[in-house]
């Protein structure tokens, strides 16, 4: 495959088995404008696939920092009510969502972090309804990434500027199994896999997972009561459709108990949080809280992320990566979640999903609070794994069962 067809096939894919667009579905899409040529690909592929309208975002965070820079406090205070008005009004008309990241991961680094928690303060209730129908996957919608400039040369730091965006997009044609045709067959077999790795977690339902490594790490996380395993492909409820929430994925993830988490927790990989880095961190957890943390760099920001607010300071997501995996295996540090989280077991800080415990997408906050499930503002993953991690299950009645060994599945 020549590098435009890698692309043609990677448009397709993002309509096809990224968000399954159907015949008739209007398509609610965000791209960055830097990327604009890749992103009427994506258009196109969209009318091909029989959308019956996309709603075009187009996304820059330079005139997006210097708001930042620039508006007083107040506007950030302020959430415009249409705007959510506009977004649930795309899940009323059943729209499938596209989002294309690509961001400098340090594009808002040094910006004034209280205009960015007034912001986030002040969409949290009024976008509650559609961030739920997210979550619940009551809509299909998909979130991938395409190399920007200030992207690819931060991966590829003194590197010419053009060689390194190419590198980035060969990078992620292979993490999304693009390059020798039947991308999308690759997909459903690899959502097969996950699919029944989380069969027989479900099956088990083990009490708590104890993780170890040479970093440090000897932490065990309590997991709720019919907590279910979910990895792969995502169902839409309305049609049944499969779709996958992010590609690259490579995990399956649970919901931790709030309540239960005891031990030290090593970060193996840097984090990127809100434009700046955070680098080799760890965390002490008792009673399920964090209670110590120390970060070598981007302390400030970790501990701004801490005190966001309660459920902040608790995991809201377990998940397992085996290692190495596509992601692990191009050997660079992407700065951008949606890969590292793949590359490595990792944990959220803050809100769980919902569909991770049986019924709870039908449960109210306090209700899902009651199960040990997590609320908050914030979900931000941060990588654990690594190739000698082992974790070990332990069921209700105290007996184990090895789950990971050697950085990758034990069963
Ligand atoms: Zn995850
Ligand atoms: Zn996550």
């Amino acid at each position: 495959m020549t590098f435009e067809e890698k692309q043609a096939d990677y448009a397709r894919l993002i309509v096809k088995a990224g968000a399954a667009v159907r015949p008739g579905q209007k398509v609610y899409f965000a791209c960055p404008i830097e990327c604009y040529e890749f992103g009427r690909m994506v258009v196109k592929e969209a009318y091909l696939a029989g959308a019956s309208e996309v709603v075009v975002k187009w996304q820059d965070d330079v005139t997006a920092r210097m708001k930042y820079e620039y508006a007083p406090i107040e506007v950030f205070a302020h959430f415009p009510e249409w705007t959510a008005l506009e977004m649930n009004s795309y899940v009323k008309d059943d729209a499938a969502f596209i989002y294309l990241a690509g961001s400098d991961p340090e594009a808002f680094k040094g910006v004034d972090i209280t205009k960015m928690q007034a912001q986030q303060k002040a969409s949290y209730e009024p976008m509650k309804e559609f961030r739920k129908a997210q979550s619940t996957m009551a809509v299909k919608w998909t979130v991938l990434a395409i190399p920007t400039r200030a992207w690819a040369a931060k991966v590829f730091p003194g590197m010419n500027v053009d060689t390194a965006v190419t590198r980035l997009w060969d990078a992620i044609f292979a993490t999304v199994r693009i390059g020798d045709g039947d991308s999308y067959g690759k997909w459903m077999k690899h959502a097969d896999t996950l699919a029944e790795k989380c069969r027989i977690l479900n099956e088990w339902q083990l009490d708590s997972l104890h993780y170890e490594n040479s970093l440090g790490t000897d932490f065990t996380v309590g997991l709720v009561q019919n907590h279910r395993w979910e990895g792969g492909a995502d169902i839409d409820k309305k049609t049944g459709d499969r779709f996958f929430a992010n590609m690259p994925t490579e995990e399956v993830f649970t919901m931790p108990d709030r309540r239960r988490a005891e031990g030290t927790l090593v970060a193996a990989m840097p984090l990127s949080y809100r434009g700046s880095l955070i680098e080799n961190f760890r965390f002490i957890f008792h009673d399920g809280q964090v209670v110590d943390f120390d970060a070598e760099k981007g302390k400030d920001s970790l501990q701004a992320l801490l005190d966001s607010d309660e459920g902040s300071k608790h995991l809201g997501e377990c998940a397992l990566v085996p290692f190495p995996s596509p992601v692990a295996e191009q050997g660079i540090l992407f700065l951008e979640t949606l890969f590292d989280e793949n590359a490595a077991c990792h944990f959220a800080l803050g809100n769980c999903y919902e569909t991770n415990l049986q019924g709870g997408a039908e449960m109210s906050e306090e209700e899902l609070k009651a199960h040990g499930g997590n609320t908050s503002m914030n979900h931000v993953d941060f990588m654990v794994g690594t190739k000698d991690l082992k974790i070990t299950g332990i069921r209700k009645d105290g007996s184990e069962v090895m789950v990971f060994e050697n950085g990758t599945w034990a069963f």
